[in-house]
């Protein structure tokens, strides 16, 4: 596992083209520019890492594109030490996002695979998730609700009720909803039964995949 100074000038690229794309959120910045992600890669990959642009991971599943983890991450609005959720950890890129801004990170991942992958990686590079589980995202983490803040990183066909339910009063639940292109939607919990709902742009996700194997 390598960081050479290569790496790091071409991170510094990448944050100035997220920048360029509008994200404004220093810390969020910041993480970009120090997260190694070509580790969070596979080798045939590496070249890309810097690009902004989603790679294929494992189990046909994708890291995604740095100015999509960024304007989900701005979304969030972390301050340190809030209780987030995160849907599909993945190669734990953005699980590493959200460590770097002083959350508390609970993530699920569905696929074993990745499960087992990316759970023994980020301690390795220092990142330690409060908990990651294998299990299915649409449930969300009831035991641990609630979150201050839940990020959905799968394309959603519908909004899941419980990941509502386990939002903080002034929680923000950030989720791509659609089928073949997604509407970025941020929820905020106004009350116990009211949410404030505002749709931001379209992005391409993976699926968020229902409980079938
Ligand atoms: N945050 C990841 C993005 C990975 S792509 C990263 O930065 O790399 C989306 C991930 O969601 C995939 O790993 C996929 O397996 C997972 N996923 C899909 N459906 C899910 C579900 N129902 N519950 C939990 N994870 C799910």
């Amino acid at each position: 596992m390598k960081d050479t100074f290569k790496h790091k000038g071409l991170r510094q690229q990448l944050v100035q083209v997220v920048k360029a794309k509008g994200i404004t959120n220093n810390s969020v910045l910041e993480a970009i520019g120090k997260i190694p992600r070509h580790l969070f890669m596979d080798s045939s990959f590496l070249d890309h890492a810097y690009q902004d642009k989603a790679f294929p991971i494992a189990a046909d599943q994708t890291i995604s594109q740095p100015y999509t983890v960024a304007f989900q991450t701005e979304l969030m609005q972390i301050k340190r030490g809030d209780k987030v959720l995160e849907i599909g950890t993945g190669s734990g890129y953005q699980t590493a996002v959200l460590c770097e801004l002083g959350a508390k990170v609970y993530s699920i991942e569905r696929q074993q695979e990745l499960f087992k992958k990316t759970s023994k990686f980020l301690p390795k590079l220092g990142y330690r998730a409060k908990k990651l589980i294998f299990g299915d995202g649409y449930k969300g983490m009831v035991e641990e609700a609630p979150f201050k803040s839940i990020i959905v990183t799968a394309g959603a066909p519908f909004v899941p009720k419980p990941l509502l339910a386990q939002l903080d009063i002034g929680g923000r639940l950030v989720i791509p909803v659609g089928d073949t292109v997604q509407t970025m939607t941020l929820f905020v919990r106004k009350g116990p039964k009211a949410f404030e709902k505002t749709e931001f742009g379209e992005f391409r996700f993976v699926p968020l995949l229902e409980d079938k194997n």
